[in-house]
């Protein structure tokens, strides 16, 4: 019998693994100290079965080390960043980075990758504040007094409930105290601004006089929080954004609205119902928050937009160096309400035209791919009605009308990581034994690439 110490003389050395042709480093990554670290790891796995008793020979270990290096390397590709076709039909995809940039935010943001006058106005010389101009297009699409940018909205109710009520009640309804989604729960946030919670109502049904009763000397306002993610239906009352707007008005309390989606167009007539931004601050509200990459369309970031004393206020705050976005994210924001305030923003902005396309046309783009790839005989693809959703915490429960190539006859689950292996990687969905890729969320542009990957995969799937 082999002693362990000399089994554990068989394990391969970093350098000797290094030499092995099968070691299969992936394109793009190849940064040496990431490999030798897969290395070391792998062995040290090894080493842990072999002091637990498993026998191997110096060529299994070699293997077995071989093996998860060249899985940890798959991973690692699995998670550097690149494109993604967005063939899920979601939207705002959160795990695929929400809102797909317009062009012209794009551009921008590469402008402003060097040297940029984030706070400087060329035209004097002097400085101004950072975000100047970002704030006054808000104010002008939005109708607010004024406005900040922060990170992201959950930053936005933190910086909120933190400079208007840190040390008082904060009044928000049963019906309202949500998880977003991301381990973000709004009593968590409550609790590290240092505002209090003051609880109202019941799950389903929340009173205006509810908020009226709880109304005392601690209160620092009242939040109503935007249910983004599920909807309640059935036995059902809260106050209407007008009713709670005139109670705050007439009890001089703040009235905070979490919107979170940001809806800046009234998009009805496409079967979506949300409330636009402007419709909160000309209801009354002194405070919106929103996210920049939801409904509006642009990047990661949280829009506060008010009354002016509140928004003076949180400027000073100190939270506010912490929490304020880069210059990057002020080029594309500025870039995207340059496109929301022009003449059609539908033209320009990828999200509107996403949610507001026509199935008939999603149709005639999944044709365009089907026509375009050589299909092996042991594959069936079809076209079918589907439906996409919007997603990304907005618009809880809507539904769009859409159209799906369905690939079927193959193993569904390794047939998309096949193609999620693709650069640009494709992203779809599994359903019902089928993969299915809703062109909702494709863009024109994509459906070459999209016809070309998926042919790489069907040539080497052909039998
Ligand atoms: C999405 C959402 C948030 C969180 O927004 P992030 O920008 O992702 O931080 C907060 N509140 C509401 C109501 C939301 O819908």
């Amino acid at each position: 019998m082999i002693s362990l110490a000399d089994q554990l003389r068989l394990l391969p050395s970093a350098d000797e693994v290094l030499r092995r042709p099968e070691l299969k480093v992936m394109p793009g990554s190849g940064i040496r100290v990431q490999l030798v670290a897969w290395i070391r790891q792998a062995v040290d796995e090894c080493r842990d079965k072999v002091r637990d008793g498993v026998v191997f020979t110096a060529d299994e270990l070699m293997k077995r080390v071989i093996g998860r290096v060249n899985e940890l390397a798959r991973l690692d590709a699995g998670r550097m960043s690149c494109s993604v076709i967005n063939a899920t039909g979601v939207v705002l995809h959160t795990n695929l980075g929400r809102a797909p940039l317009a062009e012209r935010a794009v551009r921008r943001i590469e402008e402003a990758a060097g040297y940029v006058n984030v706070e400087m106005n060329l035209e004097t010389g002097k400085r101004n504040a950072r975000s100047e101009r970002v704030v006054e297009l808000l104010c002008l699409l939005t109708g607010a007094e004024d406005a900040v940018i922060v990170n992201n909205c959950a930053a936005a109710t933190m910086m909120t409930l933190q400079v208007m009520a840190a040390g008082r009640e904060v009044i928000v309804s049963r019906g309202q105290l949500v998880e977003i989604g991301g381990g973000y729960r709004l009593p968590e946030v409550f609790e590290v601004s240092g505002a209090r919670l003051r609880e109202v109502g019941t799950t389903n049904r929340t009173y205006l006089h509810d908020y009226e009763d709880a109304i005392n000397d601690h209160t620092g306002g009242i939040i109503r929080v935007h249910r983004s993610n599920f909807s309640l239906s059935g036995f059902v009352t809260e106050p209407s954004s007008a009713e709670l707007a005139d109670l705050c008005r007439r009890r001089s309390v703040p009235l905070i609205d979490d919107l979170g989606s940001g809806c800046i167009q009234d998009l009805v007539e496409f079967g979506l119902v949300e409330p636009t931004v402007s419709a909160s601050v000309s209801a009354g509200a002194d405070v919106v928050l929103m996210s920049g990459d939801k409904l509006f369309g642009g990047p990661q970031a949280g829009i506060i937009l008010g009354r002016r004393q509140w928004i003076s206020a949180m400027r000073k705050s100190p939270l506010m160096r912490a929490l304020r976005a880069d210059k990057l994210i002020l080029a594309a924001l500025e870039a995207t309400l340059e496109v929301h305030l022009s003449q059609n923003p539908m033209e320009e902005l990828p999200l509107l035209q996403m949610l507001t396309r026509q199935s008939s046309r999603i149709r005639s783009s999944c044709e365009r791919v089907v026509s375009l790839v050589r299909i092996p005989e042991n594959i069936n693809i079809g076209i079918e009605a589907c439906e996409s959703e919007v997603g990304g915490g907005s618009i809880p429960g809507s539904r769009l009308p859409s159209f799906a190539i369905r690939i079927a006859g193959t193993n569904p689950s390794e047939f998309s990581q096949k193609l999620r292996r693709c650069r640009p990687a494709v992203v779809g969905r599994i359903q019902d034994d089928g993969v299915l890729l809703d062109l909702r969320t494709v863009s024109d542009a994509q459906i070459p690439h999209l016809a070309e990957q998926l042919q790489s995969v069907f040539d080497g799937e052909a039998v």
